[in-house]
């Protein structure tokens, strides 16, 4: 009994780290004996790295652990080994090129779950791993070896299926079967409400057909029957159910809290930084209602944040909360007598009332304008990243639809 973790096979996403240990499953003698596979999700603004990274493990009970061995160095050395130093597609050319270093690694007892801890929140360099059992490759050993180290401690599940080799363009995945799956109980994020488009099949160049992601391993297999057997869905090569990190918060600790002392907004992409006394809180415009919160805000608000601290010290915002805010405009005051609005005299000439004429001192009063929402706020479904917990799911929001301006 054992673990092989696997990483950094390609650029494009967890979806093809999957496809890559498919394969390699495929390629093992029929004795070995294949237990859970997992999909984890590790720190996200990991340099060079999609969205998504992703690394594999599988659980494997060989019944001659040396001819297991000997069959991974073959495997590695013909289809592994080869996937090193390419780059990422232009799918991504916005990003820096950092080209492959995949990486393998054989663990007879899992390794300590404090490097998964540290995995998914920060980076980890190859020299901090425990030791493997067997290490194959570069870099890709440290998400191999997380991989392994992850302690499951918040489930979910995903089922994969990848598409037919050589198979490009639109994926066929069935409209009907979708939505059956869509309202089928345990399944989530299948489908954005806001937008109607499917979540579950990738776009770009991937060898995923789709992943329908559940709360429990029965359900995502359960999916994955569905919308494999529907007509209008394209024959696949295979699919296989893993358990994963996903929508676990695992990357997230606790809530920051700060004081805000200014906003800037792109006035082009409407991308807005809050500069707090904890530092830069970055909201993107595609993180939605955190992006349209952040941009309300002024100096001297108090807000409650989470969100990843990536190298240069700016949080990355997956969900905000404004906790007390200053006034937002000042009026001048009503007349006692004639309840008309005053009127200023000019600088220094102090205030007057245009019906009675009454003069009074210069002076403002507040106007109380309602925060655009009540409580947290996240990112739309589609935005979000694999491993953030939607808030409904923490009753942080009470279920109650957030009030908008
Ligand atoms: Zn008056």
């Amino acid at each position: 009994m054992g673990w092989l973790g696997l990483d950094d096979t390609d650029h494009l996403g967890g979806g093809c780290t999957t496809h890559t240990l498919w394969r390699l499953l495929a390629s093992l003698p029929s004795s070995v004996q294949v237990g859970e596979l997992r999909l984890v999700r590790l720190w996200p603004l990991a340099p060079g790295r999609t969205r998504g990274n992703a690394a594999v493990a599988v659980e494997l009970n060989p019944t001659d652990r040396d001819a297991l061995m000997a069959h991974l160095d073959c495997y590695w050395s013909a289809h592994l080994e080869p996937l090193s130093g390419l780059v990422e597609s232009s799918h991504h050319s916005d990003r820096v090129q950092h080209p492959t270093d995949p990486g393998m690694v054989w663990f007879d007892q899992p390794p300590s779950s404090a490097l998964y801890w540290r995995a998914v929140r920060q980076h980890v360099h190859a020299d901090e791993l425990p030791v493997a059992d067997r290490s194959w490759g570069g870099l890709g050993r440290v998400g191999a070896t997380a991989a392994i180290a992850w302690p499951a401690t918040t489930v979910t599940y995903e089922a994969i299926a990848w598409r037919m080799e050589g198979q490009t363009g639109p994926r066929g995945v069935d409209g009907e079967a979708l939505a059956e799956v869509d309202g089928m109980e345990g399944t989530f994020l299948t489908r954005d409400p806001r937008r109607g488009a499917a979540l579950l099949a990738p776009r770009g160049p991937s060898p995923v057909l789709f992943g329908v992601r559940a709360h429990d391993e029965g359900t995502a297999a359960d999916a994955a029957r569905v919308l494999l057997e529907a007509a209008g869905t394209e024959a696949a090569s295979g699919w296989r159910v893993f358990a994963t990190n996903q929508a676990s918060g695992d990357h997230l600790g606790e809530d920051a809290s700060a004081l805000v002392e200014a906003v800037e907004v792109d006035p082009v992409r409407k991308h807005a930084i809050v500069q707090t006394d904890d530092g830069p809180w970055l909201a993107y415009v595609e993180s939605g209602d955190v992006n349209r919160l952040a941009r309300w805000l002024r100096a001297g608000d108090r807000i409650d944040g989470r969100g990843l601290m990536d190298e240069t010290g700016r949080r990355h915002l997956e969900a905000l909360r404004l906790v007390q805010h200053v006034p937002r405009q000042h009026q001048r005051p009503l007349c006692g007598a004639c309840n008309v609005r005053l009127k200023s005299m000019g600088r220094s000439q102090g205030l007057r009332c245009p019906q009675c004429k009454e003069r009074t001192s210069d002076r403002w009063e507040e106007v109380n304008i309602p925060p655009p929402f009540d409580g947290w706020v996240e990112p739309p479904d589609g935005a979000r990243r694999h491993l953030a917990q939607p808030l409904a799911w923490e009753g942080r929001n009470d279920g109650e639809e957030h009030q908008k301006v």
